[in-house]
């Protein structure tokens, strides 16, 4: 078992950083807010009082942060943690950032000696507290190899998409997609409740059949319909509207950089920063729901 440092325990770090210590490994945390780290205490870790002595002796360390300014922040410059780590320490970064961030932090990690990879994931929060995401990795073969035992601690699929910035590219191109499901999914539930259906039938129906995908089968959007899920609490938790933004401007950004087009990738950027601009950015990203939906219908 191995002695890991893990920072940022957020919607999705706090259950990561847990199942690892349900894996048996020693864990110790640490995030800017308190409550945070003293929830993961309850669950099994040590707590620490900043990021490097989260990173102090470990075989691993593991950072879940919003976005690349802070993965930037954490790691990089005098006071960053790839200044302070020995070569041995096997780093890894599960945020969903730009891949030319993560080819920077893990050229710093090269130069020092240090193995970096860029571990993004997929899954939701359901995934993270069940154990079961989908870990999407880039960086060399020893890398993934080391990494490997430990985020089967955490996962259940891990990819090996290529060499270093890979797995945010894959991670991206990933949640593009699943923007534009989820809003022609909300655009098609909102279609069949004008007409007088049941969502929870017309649901069940297209799940069935060719409309079926990942938001009819697990993340319905529609409240009510599911339970457990964000939609059925008022789109608290989940994956927030603001990180799904980021998200589609960095497939907008790639895709500008690399001379491809994303029209229905564009459209969905547009409808989320449109229903963020409303003030929904704090929400679930499936109440884009309401976009499509009358005052007093839900
Ligand atoms: P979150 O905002 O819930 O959590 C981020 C955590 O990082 C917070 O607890 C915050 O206090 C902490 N933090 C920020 N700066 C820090 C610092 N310098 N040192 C220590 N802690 C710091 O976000 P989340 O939903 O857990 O998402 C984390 C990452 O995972 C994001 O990049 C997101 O895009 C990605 N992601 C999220 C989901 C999801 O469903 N929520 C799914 C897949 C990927």
């Amino acid at each position: 078992m191995a002695k890991i440092g893990f920072i940022g325990l957020g919607n999705m770090g706090g259950p990561m950083a847990a199942n690892l210590v349900k894996a048996g490994h020693e864990v110790a945390v640490f995030d800017l807010s308190a409550d945070a780290v003293a929830q993961l205490v309850s669950e099994g870790a040590s707590a620490a009082d900043s990021a490097q002595a989260a990173a102090a002796d470990k075989d691993c360390v593991v950072t879940m942060l919003p976005a690349g300014q802070h993965v930037e922040a954490v790691y990089l410059g005098d006071n960053g943690l790839l200044a302070n780590l020995p070569t041995e320490t096997l780093v890894l970064d599960s945020s969903t950032i730009a891949p030319e961030t993560a080819r920077k932090v893990a050229a710093e990690a090269s130069e020092r000696g240090i193995t970096f990879m860029d571990t993004p994931v997929s899954g939701g929060v359901g995934g993270a507290k069940a154990g079961t995401l989908t870990f999407i990795c880039g960086g060399d073969a020893a890398g993934f190899e080391r990494a490997k035992p430990i985020l089967e601690g955490m996962g259940k699929n891990i990819f090996h998409a290529g060499d270093h910035g890979a797995g945010q590219v894959a991670k991206i191109c990933n949640n593009m997609l699943l923007a534009i499901l989820m809003s022609g999914t909300c655009e098609a539930l909102s279609l069949g409740v004008k007409n007088g259906l049941d969502p929870a039938v017309l649901s069940e129906i297209m799940k069935q059949s060719s409309g079926g995908n990942w938001a009819l089968n697990v993340y319905n959007p529609w409240p009510g319909v599911m339970d457990g899920v964000p939609a059925s609490r008022d789109y608290e938790g989940g994956f927030l509207v603001n990180l799904m933004n980021k998200d589609l401007g960095l497939a907008f950004d790639n895709a500008v950089q690399n001379q491809a087009a994303i029209p229905m990738g564009s459209l969905a950027r547009n409808l989320f920063s449109l229903h963020a601009v409303k003030g929904n950015g704090q929400l679930d990203f499936s109440s884009i729901q309401r976009l499509f939906l009358e005052d007093g219908q839900d």
